[in-house]
């Protein structure tokens, strides 16, 4: 199948009349936007790589009226673009500049369906913030753990399709793990039903997996059953000096050990990163009085019977010093200290922004393999772009980094933001190829979208490939769902 051959050519204003008249009884004004100042914030991605065209908003606030919108857009060949809180990296809720899409927003699925405490299990639909779903769990005494920087504005339909993942994931596991049951429209327009707290159910083959990471090429999920947990007692949170990123691994282990599944973050900061954050970012302060190469930013989480967590973690962290592990440590003695040490770790990407142009790369490989593979990317980086500044910092405890790239300092090397960037493709280029010899990932958390396709069609396993396609072609025989996105469909 070529989907460019069932591809609609043109846009043509006759689809959007049609389409309008056939939905303005059932969606009514408010699901049906077409003036350009309530068009245009669907047209841009967060990170402005892209500029769209649309033929509509289509704002639905039920299953139903999802229902009418891709059955109408499937009878006519018209593509649409599923559509959350746009904080997406890579361009995945954006629609091409074709003009012939329809973006389905979801922002007036906003209801949470149901609290169960008993089962631990929250029923929310799509277009639920992040943070409201986290608000809604802790007003029963639940925690649902998902925790992202962009918390504010991302949605849970958007979070299961790009199968976040965070600061909590050591603990508490990516998005996927976190999910009971699904309803999604599928691209034929029929609901599939799969809204269920079960945790377990062998029938079959387990078909809502699909839809967690497509990033929308498969369906519209509108509801998701997601799992809770205890509310926690509280976290006890330190900041750590390290000789080196090898040390950083060996204390994860270490820590791991003597405080079991209660340790839930494991952030590697390196002195870069924390001095790019000293300088830009306002109210921040050196953690610790001395200074070192390498930090950990680590917070294990107290359930009611763990109230000596705090005594143990100092513990860990005093026997770790004193074999010559660890330089030297703080734990945060209240609640505005940890929120001071969680600012210097979650403001970095704010501090490396003011600090002008960078280059990023989201890849993962083994934890035990981190440092190996700084060392191997740190040469790579100083070979291509004299005087640049590699600052990998992130989710060490699922060996996810940031790998980042600065400019050298005013004076240093390539002399303006144009000059450095032009090294961008060459650098990826290396650093992908260097993560497919660790047999890592080279979007470790956000996704293809439409900036990585090439980068999946060349790292893929060919074999996995063609099982992706074949699984698109039998859920979407139109290629209507989110085109362009995940899957080269020759755009
Ligand atoms: C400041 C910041 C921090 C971030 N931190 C992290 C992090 O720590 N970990 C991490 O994993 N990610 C992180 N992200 C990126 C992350 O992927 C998103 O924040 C979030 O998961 C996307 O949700 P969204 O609602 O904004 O989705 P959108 O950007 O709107 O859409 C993302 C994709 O999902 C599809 N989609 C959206 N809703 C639906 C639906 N109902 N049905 C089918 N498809 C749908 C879209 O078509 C698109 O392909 C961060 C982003 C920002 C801006």
């Amino acid at each position: 199948v070529d989907p460019s051959a069932q591809r609609p050519a043109t846009a043509d204003p006759a689809p959007l009349a049609e389409l309008i008249a056939e939905l303005a009884p059932q969606l009514g004004n408010r699901g049906l936007l077409t003036a350009p100042v309530d068009v245009e914030p669907y047209l841009v991605d967060h990170r402005r790589l892209y500029r769209g065209r649309t033929l509509l908003v289509a704002a639905p606030a039920t299953t139903a009226e999802v229902q009418a919108v891709v059955q109408a857009c499937a009878a006519r060949g018209i593509p649409i673009v599923p559509h959350g809180g746009n904080t997406s990296y890579c361009g995945g809720a954006t629609p091409t500049e074709s003009g012939v899409e329809v973006v389905l927003a979801t922002t007036r699925l906003r209801q949470v369906r149901a609290v169960d405490p008993a089962n631990n299990s929250i029923t929310v639909e799509a277009g639920c913030r992040l943070a409201d779903v986290q608000d809604a769990a802790a007003a029963n005494g639940r925690l649902f753990p998902l925790s992202l920087g962009s918390e504010g504005s991302c949605t849970i339909g958007g979070n299961l399709s790009t199968n976040a993942g965070g600061t909590a994931v050591l603990r508490y596991g990516m998005m996927r793990e976190l999910v009971l049951g699904l309803e999604v429209v599928l691209p034929d327009g029929r609901v599939l039903d799969q809204l269920r707290g079960l945790r377990k159910d062998n029938t079959g083959y387990d078909v809502k997996q699909l839809f967690i990471g497509a990033e929308g090429t498969l369906g519209v999920i509108t509801a998701a059953c997601l799992k809770l947990f205890p509310a926690p007692a509280g976290h006890a949170t330190a900041w750590v000096g390290l000789a080196s990123a090898a040390d950083a691994v060996t204390l994860l282990g270490v820590l791991q050990s003597a405080l079991g599944d209660a340790l839930t973050t494991y952030e590697l900061v390196p002195t870069i990163a924390l001095d790019l954050v000293l300088e830009h970012v306002p109210d921040t302060t050196a953690p610790l009085s001395s200074n070192h190469p390498m930090h950990a930013l680590v917070e294990v989480t107290l359930s009611a019977l763990d109230s000596d967590l705090p005594a143990r973690l100092e513990q860990a962290l005093g026997a770790a010093h004193e074999r010559g592990l660890v330089g030297d440590a703080v734990v945060a003695s209240s609640l505005a200290q940890r929120e001071a040490l969680w600012k210097l770790r979650e403001t970095i990407p704010e501090a490396q922004t003011r600090e002008g142009a960078s280059l990023k790369h989201d890849v993962a490989v083994p934890t035990s393999d981190v440092p190996a593979f700084i060392d191997a990317g740190r040469a790579i980086v100083e070979r291509s772009i004299p005087g640049a500044r590699l600052v990998a910092y992130g989710h060490l405890g699922d060996g996810n980094l940031h790998f980042n790239v600065s400019p050298p300092k005013l004076g240093a090397g390539p002399g303006n933001a144009r000059d450095f960037l032009a090294h961008g493709p060459a650098l990826k280029r290396e650093l992908h190829d260097l993560v497919a010899q660790f047999r890592g990932s080279f979007s470790a958390e956000h996704g293809i979208g439409r900036l990585k396709v090439g980068e999946l069609e060349r790292y893929e396993d060919p074999v996995a490939l063609d099982v992706m396609r074949r699984i698109k072609r039998a859920l979407d025989p139109q290629g209507l769902m989110n085109p362009g996105k995940v899957l080269d469909d020759g755009r």
